[in-house]
């Protein structure tokens, strides 16, 4: 496990019920790493994040190192090939949106994560809207061929250590969005159109660091939407947001949607 002490949650009774009453509501999610550390996936900006850890790590992740460094992309189809992601199963936080988009109120499910483990979880893909792309396609840099990340990675397990597009031979990349490179135009209408249609937005484990899609946290309270962050720690937003929900987003929003939806299992609290 990865994910940061969340043994104690202060999450007030009262503040619970504010929020699950707005769940009732129509309702955009926006989740980050934060929801996958349970399933075995650590963040980058945790205490326990990959980054956190080696700094270093982070031109891993940036498109102009990628493109110009070999080696950088060598060691990019290592981590591929080794990620969590590949068999990691979906988590409470996971399974909870399920129940909250099956009960109808989830008009958007946007996601910075790249690990399919929503739509694992039973999320309709149709309305998961991944703005940093995904895991299991690659993309070629210059033709912007979309193929499956698997059939690449046979070719490194097969011995090469930098496989070529095969419609143009030029470089292949995981279809995720690097430091440097743009948002998909459409798949950002989509997310904006989902930040814009909610009466409640929702930022569950994300540092809310990473621009354009924090930017989404404002662009949803301008459009007249209440803003609930669930975190272990604190993000930029939290001045602006009218709860904040600090603790295990395993525990959090379990406890959020059966109090909105479900019959009130709720979870430990302090009494206020
Ligand atoms: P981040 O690492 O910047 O922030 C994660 C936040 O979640 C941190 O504030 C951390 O304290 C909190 N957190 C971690 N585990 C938690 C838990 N169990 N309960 C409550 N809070 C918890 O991640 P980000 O904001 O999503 O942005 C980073 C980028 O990293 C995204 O673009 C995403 O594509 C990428 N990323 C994705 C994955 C994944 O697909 N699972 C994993 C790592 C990074």
């Amino acid at each position: 496990m990865t994910q940061p002490s969340t043994s104690a949650p202060l999450v007030a009774a009262t503040d619970l019920d504010r929020v699950a009453t707005w769940l009732r509501g129509r309702v955009t999610v926006l989740t980050g790493a934060g929801v996958s550390t349970d399933s075995g996936i650590p963040d980058f900006r945790g205490p326990q994040g990959v980054w956190t850890k080696d700094p270093d790590a982070q031109r891993l992740f940036t498109l102009q190192a990628y493109r110009d460094d070999p080696a950088v992309r060598r060691v990019a189809w290592r981590n591929r090939a080794t990620h969590p992601a590949w068999t990691a199963s979906p988590g409470p936080a996971h399974h909870a949106l399920v129940d909250l988009e099956r009960r109808g109120h989830l008009v958007g499910l946007v996601t910075q994560n790249i690990d399919g483990l929503h739509q694992a979880a039973g999320s309709d893909p149709d309305r998961v809207v991944e703005v940093h792309g995904t895991l299991f396609e690659v993309e070629c840099l210059s033709c912007a061929a979309r193929s499956p990340m698997r059939t690449a990675l046979d070719r490194v397990a097969a011995g090469d250590p930098d496989p070529a597009c095969l419609t143009c031979g030029g470089i292949l990349k995981s279809a995720t969005v690097s430091f440097g490179q743009a948002l998909d135009p459409q798949v950002h209408a989509a997310a904006r159109a989902a930040a814009q249609a909610c009466e409640t937005f929702v930022a569950i484990g994300t540092s809310l660091t990473v621009r354009p899609v924090s930017g989404l946290c404002g662009l949803a309270l301008r459009a007249g939407a209440r803003l609930v962050v669930v975190n272990a720690e604190p993000t930029p937003y939290d001045d602006r947001a009218d709860a904040v929900l600090r603790g295990g987003t395993g525990e959090i929003v379990p406890a959020l949607v059966e109090a909105a939806v479900g019959g009130g299992r709720g979870l430990p609290q302090r009494s206020v």
